[in-house]
């Protein structure tokens, strides 16, 4: 989307969603306590709006949920509970979840969302509005582009990037977390990524600069790996001590070796209590086609594209806040060249300018799309799908 009132484009619909959760007294309940509730359920005590879960489980109603006080939906209506429901369940679940909610004659999109369409449209906006905090989904520092593997696919394009090429400074590393902290008050997850990050010289020292200064501000500070260099010990117990999460890819479909290095690595994890996820072994990605791909270069048909993708990957770089971390990395490593100015550049923008801020993250910026989608297919890269982590022998 392209800026046409830069500061004031969300006010209308942010003075609504203000009303609305003032009406329903502040609260926010999540519908389904499991694993998915659990994962958004800090974000909402850390603004003190979080009132419970409903679930249709009896034994969760009796227990409670990890201290989480669970009600039936019967008990939420009889009682007048009000609050906003988002709802979290597996996806073939939702529908009859929302066929419950509608037929007590609650309405969605006003007294209840789906976490998707909450998490992307709801609260970020309630949260500059109301909160006058701007919160971000997800951001990541790249501090490396090198990598131990070479997939021909790398949505990054880090197999065009030698051994020998320069990894980003700890000054600048340092410089693009204190730059993103100045002005993001909550993140739900911060991440560290490459290329492989264990890779990265400084790893020791970026950990206790971003642990110490800013791990009040993320729900989760995690690193994302493929799983084929094991840690050293001073690195294991940073990840203990600022409580790091192990994001571990599993390329293991294709490349079978990697089992027994993600079973040595997930014994090393569990051994010093580090928390990780291994990925599901990736059978297939998606192909972005950034190689093939040419859309004439238009602006009125890049637009719709761009607002079509709504990726969550952001990056910070130094001063510069991209909205999509592929689109910087595969012009970087592959030479395109492209979107010299597709960044919000945070030192011009003053802390309290969270409106402009949230505007850029809902997708909001001056040329409306980042030359990058010009050789991207964006939302339809699901329909191509392409053999994951096939290498570049
Ligand atoms: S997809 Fe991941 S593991 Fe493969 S080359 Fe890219 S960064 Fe490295
Ligand atoms: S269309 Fe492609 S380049 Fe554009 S924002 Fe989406 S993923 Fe990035």
């Amino acid at each position: 989307m392209k800026w046409s009132d830069k500061g004031h484009e969300l006010d209308g619909y942010g003075e609504k969603i203000v009303q609305s959760f003032r009406d329903k007294g502040e609260k926010i309940y999540i519908f389904g306590a499991g694993l998915i509730g659990e994962e958004y359920r800090p974000l909402f005590e850390r603004q003190g709006c979080f009132a419970g879960y409903i679930d249709n489980d009896r034994r969760k109603q009796e227990s409670g949920v990890n201290r989480a006080c669970v009600v039936s939906f019967e008990e939420y209506c009889n009682k007048k509970m009000g609050g906003f429901i988002m709802i979290t369940a597996d996806e073939k679940n939702i529908p009859s979840i929302k066929e419950q909610l509608s037929r007590a004659g609650l309405k969605e999109q006003t007294d209840f969302y789906t976490y998707t369409d909450f998490m992307n449209s709801v609260y970020p906006v309630l949260s500059v509005y109301f909160y006058d905090q701007f919160y971000v989904r997800q951001a990541q520092i790249c501090l490396t582009e090198r990598c131990s593997l070479k997939c021909r696919d790398c949505a990054h394009g880090c197999y065009a990037v030698g051994a020998d090429s320069q990894d980003m400074s700890l000054e600048m590393a340092k410089e693009s977390a204190d730059s993103f902290f100045d002005k993001v008050d909550l993140i739900k997850e911060f991440v560290l990524i490459g290329g492989e990050p264990f890779l990265y010289r400084d790893l020791d020292q970026i950990i206790v600069y971003i642990g110490e200064k800013y791990r009040k501000k993320m729900i989760n500070f995690a690193i994302t790996t493929n799983g084929t260099i094991m840690l050293e010990q001073k690195i294991l117990d940073l990840c203990r001590k600022y409580d790091v999460l192990i994001r571990i890819s599993n390329y293991s479909a294709e490349l079978k070796y990697l089992e027994k290095k993600y079973a040595k690595l997930k014994e090393e994890l569990e051994k010093n209590k580090i928390m990780y996820i291994l990925g599901g072994s990736d059978y297939y990605w998606m192909d972005y086609g950034f190689k093939t791909v040419d859309r004439g270069g238009k602006a009125e048909d890049l637009i719709p594209v761009f607002d079509k993708c709504r990726t969550s990957c952001r990056e910070i770089r130094g001063n510069r806040y991209y909205y999509c971390v592929m689109a910087r990395s595969v012009s970087d490593n592959l030479g395109f060249g492209l979107g010299e100015d597709d960044y919000l550049d945070f030192n011009r923008i003053k802390k309290e300018d969270k409106k402009v801020l949230l505007e850029f993250e809902m997708g909001y910026s001056d040329k409306g799309y980042l030359d990058m989608c010009n050789h991207c297919n964006g939302a339809d890269a699901v329909n191509y799908p392409i053999p994951a982590a096939k290498q570049i022998h």
